[in-house]
């Protein structure tokens, strides 16, 4: 099963899309992540996305299509989950092209719905383990006391440099100006399946166990 997980920031994708590895045995692939990657391991590409990035822009759609292409190619285990891709309509087409050309489906988008004050809320709140990306917010999901981290042990924490008000502002402007068309796009498909992310993360997890119970 291939899913896509739309939301705007902050809406949790990566939360439940590293759940759903675990339940589910799927592969998360988050374009964000294989970016930021590129960019900390100091690739051409990475130092040429990092400036757009830190303002909370958009990346060029040929630059992710070939982040995504490439993965395709590997394991598939129990399908994947497209965790902040497609975010444009141009890499929302190119997708199903990419998905057709290897004899693969799109088996529904779950999209996230939460509202714009609940969203700057917790990005400012968030941080991740350094070692093993396990997410925390200050308010709902602290660190531990004994400072490690709950999945991995690890002790360090970092926060994301476009995780602050002015970058906010700008991811969110792309997001309603870019890829909140998708909305309207996979409705049209007959594949949006909404589910309401506002809740505690096992109640948002429960939504999306339902939608994808009643996909298979
Ligand atoms: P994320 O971790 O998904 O919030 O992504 C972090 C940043 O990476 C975004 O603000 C964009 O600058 C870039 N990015 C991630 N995925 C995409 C995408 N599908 N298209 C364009 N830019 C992206």
């Amino acid at each position: 099963m291939n899913i896509i997980l739309l939301g705007p920031p902050g809406a949790g994708k990566g939360t439940q899309a590293r759940r759903l590895e675990v339940e589910r045995d799927m592969i998360q692939l988050s374009t964000g992540d294989m970016l930021r990657e590129a960019r900390s391991s100091g690739t051409e590409m990475g130092e040429r996305v990092a400036a757009i990035m830190d303002a909370g822009q958009l990346v060029t759609d040929e630059i992710v299509i070939g982040l995504i292409e490439e993965k395709l190619r590997g394991d598939r285990a129990g399908g994947f989950i497209f965790d902040g891709f497609p975010r444009t309509l141009a890499q929302a087409d190119a997708l199903s092209e990419i998905l057709a050309k290897h004899d693969a489906t799109l088996d529904a988008v779950v999209e996230m719905r939460v509202d714009d004050a609940a969203l700057v809320e917790r990005i400012v709140a968030r941080s991740t383990c350094a070692n093993c990306g396990e997410v925390y917010n200050d308010i709902t999901k602290p660190i531990p006391d004994d400072g490690k981290c709950t999945n991995c042990g690890g002790t360090e924490f970092k926060r994301r440099a476009d995780d602050n008000a002015e970058a906010l502002t700008t991811r969110l402007m792309e997001y309603y100006k870019k890829t909140s068309p998708l909305i309207g796009y996979y409705y049209a498909k007959d594949q949006l399946r909404p589910v309401d992310g506002l809740g505690e993360i096992d109640a948002v997890a429960q939504s999306i166990s339902a939608v994808l119970q009643e996909t298979s």
